[in-house]
C-alpha cells in the first residue's frame, strides 16, 4: 500500500493538515506524521485532540538561528527521515519554512509532493517575509497542487503550473467545521458584544502595532458594553508593547494564545473580529462574523471581493470608524453576514483525496 507522509511544523499546518490525515485515514490509507520542532509546543495539543500522534518529530528550532540555518537543518534532518520511513507521496501545507524545506527535501529525493493550499500570492516577495517565496517556489517543486479557491487556481494557470487541481476549498474550514461539531460553545450569558483580536505579524511590529492598540482602545472607550479578547503571541516584542498599551484598560482581557478548540468556541461566541492571521480570515466568514484584516495588503482577497471581510490595515481612524459602525449599526453589520464562505464549506479533505486516488492506486 502506497505511504503518505504529512509534514507539520508550525500551529496553522497542524490544524489545516489535520482534517486531510483524518479522512486518509478514514479511506484506510496508511499514513505517517512528521514535526519538525517549528512550534512544537503550540501543535502538540491540538493534534492530540485529533488523535493524531506524530510518528517522526525532528527538533529543528534553536535560538536565534537565522532563516538560512533553519532552512538548512530542516534539510539535513529530513533526508535520513525520508530514507528510513520512504513514502510514494509528501504533503505539504501553505508557506512556512517547514513546507518548503520538506517539499525541496523530498523533490531531492524524487518522491512527488501534494501542495495543500496552493496558488495563494500577493506577488512581492518581500511580503509576507519569506512565506511569499516559500509558497512560489513550492510551486515549482510539488507534483500535485490543490488551490483552496478559483483565484489561487487562476494564480497556479497563469504560472502554468503542471498538476494544478480543481478547486478544494480550504482545509483550516474542515477543521472548524469538525471541531465545532464535536464542541457546542457555550453560549454568552453576558449582555456584552465582545471582538476577538489577534495580531502578531511581523509587518506590524512597532508603530503599527501603536495605531491599531490606539484605536481599540478609542472603540471600548466608545462602546461601554463591549469588551475586547485579545490572545497575545508570547514574542517579547509584542506581548510587552501591548501590556503597555491596552493591559490597564478595565475591559481588556489579555491572555495566552488559546488552543484552538477554545479559539474556535471563542470565535463562535464573538462579536466580530480583527486579525492580521491567515487562518482567521478564513475561519470567520464560515461563522458569518464581520471581519476587519489589519493588514495593508492580502493574499486572501476573496472574503474583501465578497464583502465579508473589510481589509483596514493599521490606520487609527480607518480602525475605529469601520469597528464602532460595525458595533452600532445593524445594517453595516449586517452587510458581512452573508451566505458565502469564501474559502470553503468544511469539506476540502474530501476533494483532496479524491484528486489524489489515481497517484495512489
Ligand atoms: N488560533 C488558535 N489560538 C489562538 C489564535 C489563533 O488556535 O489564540 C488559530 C486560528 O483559529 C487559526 C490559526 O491559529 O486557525 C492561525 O494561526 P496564525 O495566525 O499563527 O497563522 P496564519 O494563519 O497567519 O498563518
Amino acid at each position: 500500500m502506497k505511504k503518505l507522509l504529512f509534514c507539520i511544523g508550525t500551529r496553522p499546518e497542524a490544524i489545516k493538515l489535520a482534517p486531510v490525515i483524518l479522512e486518509a485515514k478514514a479511506r484506510a490509507r496508511e499514513t505517517l506524521i512528521l514535526t519538525t520542532g517549528q512550534h512544537q509546543d503550540l501543535l502538540e495539543p491540538f493534534l492530540k485532540w485529533f488523535g493524531i500522534v506524530p510518528d517522526v518529530r525532528l527538533e529543528v528550532l534553536y535560538p536565534g538561528q537565522s532563516l538560512s540555518e533553519l532552512t538548512a537543518r530542516i534539510l539535513s534532518e529530513f533526508q535520513p527521515a525520508l530514507a528510513r520511513l520512504r513514502p510514494d507521496l509528501v504533503l505539504t501545507q501553505g508557506d512556512t519554512t517547514t513546507a518548503f524545506g520538506c517539499s525541496l527535501g523530498a523533490f531531492y529525493e524524487k518522491i512527488p509532493v501534494a501542495h495543500i493550499e496552493a496558488g495563494l500570492r500577493t506577488h512581492d516577495p518581500y511580503s509576507p517575509f519569506p512565506e511569499e517565496m516559500n509558497r512560489q517556489l513550492i510551486g515549482r517543486l510539488a507534483t500535485h497542487h490543490f488551490p483552496p479557491t478559483e483565484a489561487a487556481r487562476a494564480n497556479l494557470l497563469k504560472e502554468n503550473i503542471p498538476g494544478t487541481k480543481p478547486v478544494t476549498g480550504n482545509t483550516g474550514v474542515d477543521a472548524l467545521r469538525i471541531t465545532l461539531e464535536r464542541v457546542t460553545p457555550a453560549k454568552e450569558t453576558r449582555p456584552e458584544k465582545s471582538i476577538l483580536m489577534t495580531c502578531h505579524r511581523r509587518e506590524n511590529h512597532g508603530a503599527p502595532l501603536e495605531r491599531i492598540c490606539r484605536a481599540v482602545r478609542r472603540v471600548l472607550d466608545a462602546n461601554p458594553d463591549t469588551v475586547l479578547v485579545f490572545p497575545v503571541h508570547p514574542n517579547p516584542n509584542i506581548k510587552n508593547r501591548i501590556d503597555g498599551l491596552l493591559g490597564d484598560h478595565p475591559r481588556v482581557r489579555l491572555v495566552a494564545p488559546l488552543g484552538y478548540v477554545e479559539f474556535a468556541s471563542a470565535m463562535a461566541r464573538s462579536t466580530l473580529l480583527l486579525t492580521d492571521s491567515g487562518g482567521v480570515q478564513e475561519e470567520a466568514p464560515y461563522l458569518k462574523k464581520p471581519i476587519f484584516v489589519l493588514r495593508e495588503s492580502t493574499e486572501r482577497p476573496e472574503g474583501v471581493d465578497a464583502g465579508v471581510a473589510e481589509l483596514v490595515g493599521s490606520d487609527e481612524e480607518v480602525i475605529f470608524s469601520n469597528v464602532n459602525r460595525a458595533l452600532n449599526d445593524r445594517d453595516y453589520y449586517g452587510s458581512f453576514q452573508k451566505a458565502v464562505s469564501p474559502y470553503g464549506d468544511g469539506f476540502a479533505s474530501r476533494r483532496i483525496l479524491d484528486g489524489l486516488e489515481g497517484t495512489l492506486a
